[in-house]
């Protein structure tokens, strides 16, 4: 959300951001139901202070025994009420249309995003490892996962329809493995865990900038007013809102959640695999810091450096992405995506997204904090996956697979799968 008297002074700004993200708002017809809300509030207050004035002129009138000049301004006060009763009724509907159009206005966006209509005009900022050239014929993760019994789709669509899985034994040892090496890592970092909320609130998804434009993604908990969340980034955002914090130092949180995603839009695509599937697991970073654009851009390169160091850990090459406009959310104003080396795909896949919202959730959920000066201000977020999984076993099995059909562990996994060097094949 941003500020509706910023918006007055940048329009022309904003509605760019629109346009370049793809989102379908007017901003004249926004500025239109602004202005008429204004003269809407101006009326209703004339005719209430009329109405008051009129109200003591009676009270008066009856006192000097005016009897006919005190009925003539009764029907007077009849009639203003009239009028009042029916601005007010258009005033309600003018703010409810106006309240609607700002839960669509987009943040903007950062002076270096490229600009660009899908995840084709993201621009390539740095490239860390090289693809592995296999001296022989490598398998895809759905054969390595048949091979050495870690992956069942066919019983997880028996189960629970398209898109879904199960992960079995040295899989479900992998997927847990990932996960707590990023908890771990991000812990050790300062950041503080949190477990939380899986079914959430509409209000927080409003809140957290995910509704309106992601209602279609999210899923909805029919016997109650909830929603599956898709990211912890939601709940972890909520646990501070309508709060003032201690942004003295920026607060760094992390939680490992599931995450439930329709995918609507998505049919057809990324259908071989774990790569696209409704549930799956994220250790996700969210960091709130003071408003101060310098900070809030560095704490950016510090979350994507941290998922960088999580790849590395994992051995696996990589490739940093400027996120373009096209390809970004309503509330980002500056995006990275990291793409890992998939080899089945003969390309990166995505496996995190790093974004600098400044304070255009922190105002959506109002978070504020206190300056030095005494003033409130508005919080910047921002949020990065640390490892999403089981996508992130698509490359980890396919890049660290051997001739025999083994799965070469890196190091620092092992210590969570007791030691384990090699997933030996069957
Ligand atoms: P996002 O929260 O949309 O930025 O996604 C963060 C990461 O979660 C992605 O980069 C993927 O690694 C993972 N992810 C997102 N959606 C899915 C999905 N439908 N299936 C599997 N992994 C996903």
């Amino acid at each position: 959300m941003l500020d509706l008297k910023w918006i007055r002074q940048n329009a022309e700004q904003v509605q760019t951001a629109a346009d370049q993200k793809g989102i379908r708002l007017s901003l004249e017809e926004l500025l239109l139901r602004d202005e008429k809300k204004r003269t809407l509030l101006h009326e209703t207050e004339a005719l209430r202070e009329a109405r008051n004035k009129l109200s003591l002129q009676i009270g008066r009138l009856i006192k000097q025994g005016a009897d006919g000049a005190a009925a003539q301004a009764k029907l007077q006060v009849t009639e203003t009420n009239k009028k009042l009763e029916a601005a007010e009724a258009e005033l309600a509907i003018v703010d409810h249309q106006l309240a609607e159009l700002l839960l669509l206005v987009p943040n903007i966006v950062s002076p270096d995003t490229p600009v660009g209509r899908s995840d084709e005009d993201n621009v390539e900022v740095r490239k860390i490892g090289a693809p592995r050239s296999f001296g022989f014929e490598a398998k895809d993760h759905m054969a390595l996962g048949e091979l050495h019994d870690l992956i069942d789709i066919k019983r997880g669509v028996k189960a629970a329809g398209s898109r879904n899985y199960y992960l079995k034994g040295a899989g479900v040892m992998l997927h847990r493995a990932v996960q707590q090496l990023a908890l771990d890592m991000l812990v050790g970092k300062g950041f503080t865990p949190l477990d939380v909320p899986l079914m959430v609130r509409t209000e927080a998804m409003n809140s957290t900038g995910f509704f309106p434009l992601g209602e279609d993604q999210t899923y909805r908990i029919s016997n109650d007013d909830k929603w599956l969340v898709g990211t912890s980034e939601v709940p972890m955002v909520m646990y501070y809102a309508n709060e003032i914090v201690d942004a003295e130092a920026p607060i760094k949180l992390a939680a490992a959640s599931t995450c439930f995603r329709s995918e609507v839009g998505s049919a057809g695509r990324d259908v071989h695999g774990l790569y696209r599937v409704h549930q799956f697991a994220k250790v996700e970073q969210v960091v709130l810091c003071q408003a101060d654009p310098t900070l809030s851009e560095a704490i950016l390169q510090e979350i994507t450096a941290n998922a960088e160091e999580l790849l590395q850990l994992l051995e696996l090459p990589y490739r940093v992405m400027a996120v373009c406009t096209g390809d970004m959310s309503q509330k980002t104003y500056k995006q990275y995506d990291i793409e890992t080396w998939m080899p089945s795909r003969e390309s990166y896949g995505e496996t995190h997204s790093s974004s600098n919202l400044h304070d255009f959730q922190a105002r959506r959920s109002n978070i504020r904090y206190r300056t030095k000066e005494g003033t409130l201000k508005f919080c910047h977020t921002l949020n990065n996956t640390a490892v999403a999984s089981p996508r992130i076993l698509i490359p980890l099995l396919e890049n660290h697979q051997c001739e025999d059909g083994a799965i070469r562990i890196p190091e620092a996994l092992r210590p969570y799968l007791n030691g384990m060097e090699r997933l030996e094949a069957n």
